[in-house]
């Protein structure tokens, strides 16, 4: 290449230098970009030249234009250029397809101009002034990513990124603008979609959460309130309004410190999303709360649980309740199976209550006791009651019963079916201590019934045989027995008894004395002897009236005092039965009863006896009595006569002191013949009787006061009678009464005006007959004796009279079955008391 006009080949070059056409190639570009090198295309063929210094700097200016105008022309961008006049001198090639004008069209304006329009970024019509490379122009700043569209006429959009700067000349004037556009239509298009979306989006949101029936908020990463939905509203109690741009920790105060912070700080720190309850102090409810955290903030759903938490604190407390309550529960299902138990109950019969659960009530009780429940809850179910009870035996696992009482409820179950709950409890000790007291009271009951009999005083075996049936009946024995020991007390004979063989009864003794007899062992020891098992016991082991009725358990006492005892009382049975202390002092007590019937019975038969034996001596003495009255009377009757005789015969002989002497011998013989009159009219009260018959009394006393007419007129004493009964009486012996009671009160009046009155009443077994007198009346101590034969409070001289009328009335009275009394004051009178049976009605 040494001219420098002279143009070569790549080949050329390369043969010149001896190199590879490749290599020259690569060489002569570079100097050729350098500008080293002119470079052209002839034909086919690439020729190289090399460029003066001038040319070289012409060329590598032209180069860098057509490199410039290359790249404006073929950039990607849209390119336009002004000139300082504003006139558009370039449109790239871009440009021109963008718009879809030619460069001459774009440089000269299109014809129809007027119809193209440019907006700005806001979608307003674009002031020509204001275009870019229009301000550009006037302000000599660049304007960067201005975005504008441009609608064609027909009508279509495109929008456009514009960036357009300043080009300044050597003297630093304004001469180009360049403008590049970047057609940012499909981004635009993009973006809009995208909004659209967002805002679909948004309001598709914003209605779900409305919808939404939980409370619903949303914060913000500053715990702004963003979003409140109307459940939440009511939720807190603050309106959206209220909230929206507050802190949470503001507008709830109390949040700031407690789980609620706590926890929704952790969701924000882990970003994890929390679940958790909640109660809200402020309004009194409990929340449920699960917040989603995010990025930008929290999203928190609020749902109210008070009820549920209220039910559920009610469950627990009821679960606490139903744990903790002694008393066994249970449920049962339609089935009879069981849905729930307690531990109470589950001990209380021995399972435990996982067993139970599912298991069948027949598990606890027999089918009687399921059906009876059964049909309680159907009543319950009716409405009948609200609670039933009803008691029964429950089977435990190790196969012990058990008594109890259970009060049914029912339990809503699922659809309109009811679940039976019992609440159980055990009642054995409560049935036990019944029974013990059931008995107790049989026991006394029956005691207080033979005590009674006893009383009325019936025949003695009578009595042992009732005893020893109610010692069988209440002690539930086999036998009884009253053994009476004989005179010898060697022997015990079984008087009387209850389920003995026949034969034993009135025959059978045993020994009373020989060590192996029960009952000697129990005359011995002095006190009741109980027997659990007679074959085994080490005290005695018979007696062979015992072992041979199979009995192994009893109990027996003494009837008597220890000293001197009757015999023994004995209950036994073939069971190994256990006494308590009660059946012990039961029998004690039966055997007491008897023991004092005994004593009664030997008392009576004394008394009775003593009475006999009084009543002949009584019969021999009035006999003694009647004997001596009636055989007195004759040599009685001889001394007054002989002393009459003498009287008469002698009477000149005898001086004035014999015939007084004589006077006063024939008024003692008077004296002494009027008390044996008397005495015998005494001892002929229980021989020379009449029959007791009605009489009416009223007309003895009319037959009495005939009898005493001439005294009480002598004496003008005042008698007054009321109307009398009919009694039963002697006719003769009740007058004898009236008669000495009258004439006793004739006989002892008082001066003036003397009174006396009959009258009775009647009372409820008797007549009480009453002769009151205002006369002289008798001494509080005397009123006794007067009563006695021949007893006198006055001398012969004062009043006259034997001493034996009163004695009579007594006989009499008595005699009738009735008593006689007085009452007296003395000076100013007496009443005479009598009764008589009222028998009369009998007779009638
Ligand atoms: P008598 O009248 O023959 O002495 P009674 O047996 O009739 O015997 O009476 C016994 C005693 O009782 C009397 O002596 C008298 O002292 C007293 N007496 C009886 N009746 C009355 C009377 N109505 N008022 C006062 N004293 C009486």
């Amino acid at each position: 290449m040494d001219h420098p006009c002279t143009p070569h080949t790549a080949q050329e070059v390369a043969d010149e230098l001896g190199s590879t056409r490749n290599i020259v190639q690569e060489h002569l570009a570079r100097l050729t970009e350098r500008g080293t090198l002119g470079s052209k295309i002839v034909g086919d063929t690439r020729i190289w030249w090399r460029l003066a210094d001038r040319t070289h700097r012409e060329a590598e200016l032209r180069r860098e234009r057509e490199l410039t105008e290359q790249l404006l022309k073929t950039a990607p961008v849209a390119i336009s250029v002004q000139n300082a006049a504003g006139e558009t001198i370039l449109a790239n090639r871009r440009a021109q397809n963008l718009l879809g004008l030619s460069e001459r069209e774009i440089l000269d304006e299109p014809e129809d101009i007027d119809e193209w329009e440019i907006f700005d970024a806001n979608g307003d019509v674009l002031n020509p002034k204001d275009k870019p490379a229009t301000r550009v122009q006037q302000t000599g700043e660049p304007v960067f990513n201005e975005e504008i569209a441009i609608r064609r006429p027909s009508g279509e959009q495109m929008w456009f990124s514009v960036n357009a700067a300043p080009m300044f000349d050597a003297n630093g004037n304004l001469d180009r603008v360049v403008s590049a556009g970047e057609d940012i239509t499909e981004l635009k298009k993009r973006e809009r979609q995208l909004e659209h979306r967002k805002s679909e989006l948004e309001t598709e949101l914003s209605e779900i959460l409305g919808r939404i029936s939980d409370g619903f908020y949303a914060l913000d990463d500053q715990w702004c309130f963003t979003h409140v939905n109307g459940r939440a509203e009511e939720i807190l109690q603050h309106t959206e309004t209220e909230l929206l741009g507050t802190q949470i920790w503001m507008a709830f105060p109390n949040a700031e410190d407690g789980p609620f912070w706590e926890q929704v700080h952790n969701a924000m720190d882990t970003q994890e999303p929390v679940s958790f309850e909640v109660h809200d102090a402020g309004v009194d409810r409990w929340l449920e709360v699960n917040a989603y955290p995010s990025k930008t903030g929290l999203s928190v759903y609020l749902r109210d649980i008070s009820q549920r938490v209220q039910r559920e604190h009610q469950l627990e407390r009821y679960e606490k309740i139903f744990e903790t309550i002694q008393d066994g529960v249970y449920s049962v299902d339609e089935d009879n199976r069981f849905t729930m138990v307690n531990d109470a109950y589950a001990e209380m019969i021995e399972y435990s209550p996982e067993e139970l659960i599912g298991a069948h009530s027949s598990t606890v009780v027999d089918a009687e006791t399921t059906a009876a429940a059964q049909e309680i809850k159907q009543n319950l179910e009716r409405g009948e009651a609200e609670t039933a009870k009803l008691e029964a035996d429950v089977h435990t696992a190790s196969g012990r019963t058990i008594r109890a009482e259970a009060t049914f409820a029912l339990l809503p179950a699922d659809g309109d079916s009811y679940e039976r709950v019992g609440v159980v409890r055990d009642i054995s000790d409560r049935v036990a201590r019944e029974r013990t007291l059931q008995s107790y009271a049989r026991q006394q009951r029956a005691v207080s019934e033979l005590g009674q009999l006893a009383l009325e005083n019936p025949d003695l075996d009578d009595l042992f045989t009732h005893a020893a049936q109610l010692v069988v009946d209440v002690l539930d024995t086999d036998y009884c027995k009253v053994l009476e020991l004989d005179a010898a007390a060697e022997r015990l004979l079984v008087r009387h008894g209850v389920g003995w063989r026949d034969g034993v009864v009135g025959s059978v003794s045993v020994s009373s004395v020989e060590p192996e007899s029960q009952a000697s062992y129990t005359l011995l020891s002095g006190e009741p002897v109980v027997v659990t098992d007679l074959p085994n016991d080490t005290r005695f082991s018979g007696p062979h009236l015992l072992t041979s009725h199979g009995v192994t358990s009893g109990v027996s006492t003494i009837i008597g005092s220890l000293e001197s005892p009757w015999g023994i009382l004995g209950a036994h049975d073939t069971a190994q039965q256990s006494f308590t202390e009660e059946d012990v002092s039961f029998v004690q007590s039966v055997a007491n009863i008897l023991a004092e019937a005994i004593e009664r019975h030997r008392y009576q038969d004394e008394l009775e006896a003593l009475i006999e034996e009084l009543k002949e001596s009584n019969e021999r003495l009035e006999q003694f009595a009647y004997i001596a009255s009636h055989d007195l009377q004759e040599p009685l009757r001889m001394v007054s006569n002989y002393l009459q005789l003498i009287e008469r015969r002698y009477s000149d002989t005898l001086d004035e002191d014999a015939r007084e002497f004589i006077e006063f011998a024939v008024d003692g013989a008077e004296r002494m013949r009027a008390m044996i009159n008397d005495l015998l009219r005494y001892s002929r009260v229980d021989t020379e009787t009449e029959p007791f018959e009605p009489t009416a009394s009223e007309a003895v006393v009319e037959r009495v006061l005939s009898n005493l007419q001439m005294q009480i007129e002598q004496t003008g004493i005042e008698v007054t009678v009321e109307s009398l009964p009919t009694v039963i009486a002697d006719r003769n012996q009740l007058e004898q009464v009236f008669q000495n009671l009258l004439s006793n009160a004739i006989k002892y009046r008082s001066d003036e005006a003397p009174r006396v009155e009959i009258d009775v009443t009647e009372r409820e077994t008797d007549w009480l007959f009453a002769i009151s007198d205002n006369g002289i009346g008798i001494a509080a101590d005397r009123q006794e004796r007067i009563f006695e034969v021949f007893r006198r409070l006055h001398s012969r001289e004062e009043y006259p009279g034997t001493g034996i009328g009163l004695a009579l009335c007594r006989k009499i009275v008595e005699r009738h079955d009735g008593r006689i009394w007085v009452e007296s004051t003395p000076g100013e009178g007496s009443t005479f008391y009598f009764t008589l049976p009222r028998v009369e009605a009998h007779h009638e």
